[in-house]
């Protein structure tokens, strides 16, 4: 081989050897999503490796051309780029940082990397550089949703309690005062379910935002969670103040919500207010606090404002209590039954006896169900304890019927959210199989609140009831809607008519009107009329006098044990 092939040859090979190396470099800047700068100490080139005008529309072959970078790099971020292009003048081996370019578009990571000799002197570097935008902005998401509530842009719970927790440090610092207002919408369900969850959402994005213009930096606010908002209030010039925003509030709510498809929906609210230090010391607490007033408020009805003091939170502890107790009373069995008669007027025979739930608790007299039963109402307790009553009168009675022969009207308080269980038939009808018991001995006592939901399902369950003979009261009339109107409509053979009526009855004609005219149309649409608590003679008199047919009450008897409503059924036989 002559001298010229054997360098031509070598050439060839070196070429080859330096694609292969080309290719791979590219590759590798590929994968790693990069390009690169070559810098070797003493030259002023600059290889670039990768394809560079993916990232810049510049070419960079010399020193100087990196100048076409920092006019692309926004300014605040040039002078450490500077830096970092010449990091061997620091002596430091790498460093990294993240530019904004000038258009505000996108982010570059800039990788420094440089070699030392062993004496320390500098070799070569490179500068690897990144799109990282789409990094950057999932970042910047994600720390937004960090503060940020979704629907409303109002701050987030977390970042509430955050925000609340140092204003109570500061406060703490200078004796101040720190307000917080919770703010409930008032049956938002309604609003969920009549129109939709989009609509809901949207309700509560509006009013967020009218939230959000009360802020500034005295007041900040956050959607707590579902339909509950929180606005928190830290001035000490005091220019910012409860009743400030709360007539904001009042005002803004006296005009209904637009919402998209012209909907127009009206809402109320119920707000609880706590401060600090009065009602808690920490953020937590007062949050707490503030909702603890706010479902006092809530119990009050709609559209109330309640402040934090020391008698709510006592009455809510001993709620608390008594709810814990009522859960054992349940698991333990701790109820009885009594019973209270109830005559026919005129030849005062024995028509019924209502079954009247009552909880024994060791040492303590026998609470009145009026204390405990809304409770149980409340937290669900109430379809243990109404199945218990149920089974437990039905029950009694198979005995009595077993024992005296005797044919009166049991009658059973049902509560709205017992009715309205899906098996309430079923479970009605399994216990009077159980016991032998006639379907036509058995009175349900229920109120007008079973007719909050819709009327139709709820009547053609009354009816159905009635089909299997079962009879259907209507307990505290008078006290609900009392919509004479629906009155025809329902199912039902007895009307209660409610104690408050017949406690002024002798001494206001308007009461006096009332009651007759309610019994007049008892009788037209031919139902029983029922008068409950007749404690006096003349109560009972002038009730038997207007066409009133049976009469209850501590007059004739108050509820019993069972050892003394036996006593009477004795006598009877
Ligand atoms: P209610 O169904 O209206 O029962 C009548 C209440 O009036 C009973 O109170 C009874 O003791 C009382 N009462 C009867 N006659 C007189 C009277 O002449 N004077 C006075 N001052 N009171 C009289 P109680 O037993 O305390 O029950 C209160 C409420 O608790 C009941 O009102 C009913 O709503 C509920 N309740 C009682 N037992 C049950 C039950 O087993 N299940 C359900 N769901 N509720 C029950
Ligand atoms: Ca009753
Ligand atoms: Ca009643």
């Amino acid at each position: 081989m002559n001298e010229t092939q054997y360098q031509m040859d070598l050439l060839k090979a070196m070429n080859r050897n330096l694609s292969v190396r080309d290719r791979m470099y590219r590759m590798i800047c590929e994968v790693s999503g990069g390009a690169f700068l070559y810098f070797e100490a003493g030259k002023t080139e600059i290889v670039t490796i990768g394809d560079w005008s993916d990232y810049f529309d510049v070419d960079v072959a010399d020193k100087r051309d990196l100048e076409k970078i920092y006019e692309i790099i926004d300014e605040p971020f040039v002078m450490q780029l500077r830096e970092l292009m010449q990091l061997e003048k620091s002596g430091k081996e790498s460093q990294v940082l993240e530019c904004l370019t000038r258009k505000k578009n996108a982010w570059y990571r800039f990788q420094a990397k440089v070699s030392y000799d062993p004496r320390g002197n500098y070799v070569d570097k490179v500068i690897g550089i990144f799109n990282v935008t789409k990094y950057r902005l999932q970042a910047e998401e994600l720390n937004y949703y960090s503060f940020y509530d979704v629907i409303t842009g109002l701050y987030n719970r977390n970042y509430f309690i955050r925000l609340l927790g140092e204003v109570i440090q500061k406060a703490k610092n200078n004796g101040d005062t720190v307000s917080i207002m919770m703010i409930d919408v008032d049956d938002f369900h309604k609003i969920n379910d009549g129109l939709g969850m989009v609509y809901g959402d949207e309700m509560i994005q509006q009013f967020g935002a009218f939230l959000k213009e009360l802020c500034d930096e005295s007041v900040f606010a956050c959607h707590l969670n579902s339909d509950i908002y929180c606005v928190g209030i830290y001035d000490p010039k005091n220019k910012r103040t409860v009743d400030e925003i709360h007539d904001a509030i009042t005002k803004r709510l006296s005009n209904p919500f637009l919402l998209s498809g012209n909907q127009v929906v009206s809402i109320t609210v119920t707000i609880g207010v706590a401060a600090y230090p009065e009602a808690a010391e920490t953020a937590l607490d007062l949050i707490n606090c503030a909702e603890i007033v706010t479902l006092k408020g809530k119990a009050m009805g709609r559209d109330s404002f309640v402040r934090f003091d020391q008698p709510i939170l006592k009455e809510f502890m001993q709620t608390l209590e008594l709810e814990a107790q009522l859960k054992e009373a349940v698991n333990k069995h701790h109820f009885e039954l009594y019973y209270q008669p109830q005559y026919y007027c005129g030849n005062k025979k024995l028509r019924g006896m209502e079954a009247l739930i009552r909880w024994h608790e060791a040492g303590r007299a026998p609470l009145s169900p009026a204390l405990f039963i809304p409770l149980a109402e409340k937290n669900g307790e109430i379809i243990p304890i109404g199945n218990w009553v149920l089974e437990e009168a039905i029950r009694q009675y198979a005995t009595w019927r077993a024992l005296f022969r005797c044919h009166f009207v049991l009658s059973i308080n049902i509560s709205a959210r017992q009715f309205n269980q899906d098996d309430f038939v079923e479970h009605l009808t399994d216990v009077l199989k159980k016991y032998g018991v006639d379907a036509y001995f058995i009175e349900l006592e229920v109120t007008e609140s079973i007719l909050i939901e819709d009327f139709e399902p709820i009547c053609e369950k009354l009816q159905r009831l009635q089909d299997m003979g079962i009879r259907i009261s209507l307990d505290d009339f008078g006290t609900g809607f009392s919509s004479l109107s629906y009155l025809k409509k329902l199912p039902i053979n007895t009307l209660k008519i409610d104690k408050s009526f017949i406690d002024t009855v002798l001494t206001d004609s308007a009461t006096r009107i009332i009651t007759e005219s309610i019994i007049g149309m008892v009788k037209s649409l031919g139902f029983e009329s029922v008068a409950e608590g007749v404690e006096m003679e003349q109560q009972y008199k002038y009730l038997h006098a207007i066409g009133c047919d049976v009469i209850q009450g501590y007059y004739f008897g108050k509820p019993m044990t069972v050892a003394d409503i036996e006593k009477i059924l004795r006598n009877q036989t």
